[in-house]
Order: C-alpha cells, then sequence, then structure tokens
C-alpha cells in the first residue's frame, strides 16, 4: 500500500467505514491492525517497519480518533456529520481537551526551510532529544488541517449508507465518489416514484 496525499486526520477518520451490509466496521479493532495501518502511512512515524502497538496504544488511538471526528463533525456544520457516530460525539471542549493532551505528547519546535526558487515555508518537528509519539503526530497533522485552507472542503458523505468524511474537490461535487452519486440518485428515484404512487 502506498501513502497518499490524503491529510493523515482524515485517513484516521476513515478507519471507521461502511461494512458493505448497511454496518459500520472499524480498521482499528486491534494491535496489529493499528501496526499494519502505521505501516501503510509511514508518515505517522519516523520508525513504521518496526512500530509495535499495544492495546494501551490502540486505546490513545481510539481516544483521538472520537476527538478528530467530533471535530469533523464541528467543522462540518451546519450539514450533519458522518452518520456513522453522530450520536457518540464528544461535547467539543471535550474533544479539543484530547486533540491539545496528546499533541502535548511529543514538544516540537519551529524549523525554517527555504527551498531553490520558492519562499521561506515553516514547519514544526520533535523538539532534539524527543521520540516521536503516534498519537502526537496524528493531533499535530490535526490542529494543521484544521487551521489550515482544506478544513473548508471537508464535507461528511449522505449518500444511502455511506460514513465516509471527505474533502470536495470541486464545487459543486456532493458526494465522496461518483458510486455514492450513483447511490443517491437511484434513491432518490425511488423515493419520487415511492410518493407518486
Ligand atoms: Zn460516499
Amino acid at each position: 500500500m502506498r501513502d497518499s496525499d490524503t491529510p493523515l486526520p482524515l485517513e484516521l477518520a476513515l478507519t471507521i467505514r461502511h461494512d458493505g451490509n448497511g454496518g459500520v466496521t472499524d480498521d482499528l479493532d486491534h494491535a496489529a491492525a493499528l501496526e499494519a495501518w502505521v505501516r501503510a502511512h509511514p508518515r505517522t512515524h519516523p520508525a513504521p517497519d518496526t512500530f509495535t502497538a499495544d492495546e494501551t496504544d490502540l486505546a490513545a488511538v481510539h481516544t483521538l480518533r472520537t476527538a478528530v471526528r467530533t471535530l469533523f463533525a464541528h467543522a462540518v456544520r451546519p450539514t450533519p456529520p458522518s452518520p456513522a457516530d453522530a450520536s457518540r460525539l464528544l461535547p467539543l471542549a471535550e474533544a479539543l481537551r484530547r486533540l491539545n493532551e496528546a499533541a502535548a505528547r511529543t514538544p516540537t519546535v519551529p524549523v525554517l526551510d527555504w527551498p531553490d526558487g520558492a519562499g521561506p515555508v515553516s514547519h514544526r518537528q520533535p523538539a532534539p532529544g524527543e521520540g516521536a509519539d503516534l498519537t502526537a503526530t496524528l493531533a499535530h497533522a490535526t490542529i494543521t488541517f484544521l487551521t489550515g485552507p482544506d478544513r473548508e472542503r471537508l464535507r461528511a458523505c449522505h449518500a444511502p449508507r455511506c460514513v465516509r468524511y471527505f474533502l470536495k474537490e470541486h464545487p459543486r461535487q456532493e458526494w465522496c465518489k461518483p458510486s455514492c452519486g450513483n447511490r443517491a440518485r437511484v434513491a432518490r428515484h425511488h423515493e419520487r416514484h415511492r410518493r407518486a404512487g
């Protein structure tokens, strides 16, 4: 599996997904699954290939993910959140507390970079002597994402059965992918016929 350009917090949110049968499944439901996810997303860790997770690590990622999905639900207002966990979201203050607590596990310092032919850019990296904590890395990425331009493009897909958050690529996009658009059109068509009949 190749690491994609999808922002990390979105990748994390998408580990809760539709199971194909009208229910919801969790890609991170045991520690080995978390290890595989980190290897598939090497941006999450300085040594993804030797990363190991136990139940405590898994619980920490679940705690953070609930906060991220709550903040995503907040970001897509006034449209409704993903139906996967709409009834289990945290109060906003609690989501912020969990996110900031995770971010604080790895103190970072600002780093200036000035690539050839471009303007100076800054990013943050773990302070000298600090190891990188997985949930801290994910929390830092979430802070960057929510305070950056991509937040405005975040949407919840409300096609039948879909529970995905996605980034809108063009102004009229309503669904996360064409197959969701097709399902939504078929459902609307049936609904019209039901009412007409
Ligand atoms: Zn969808």
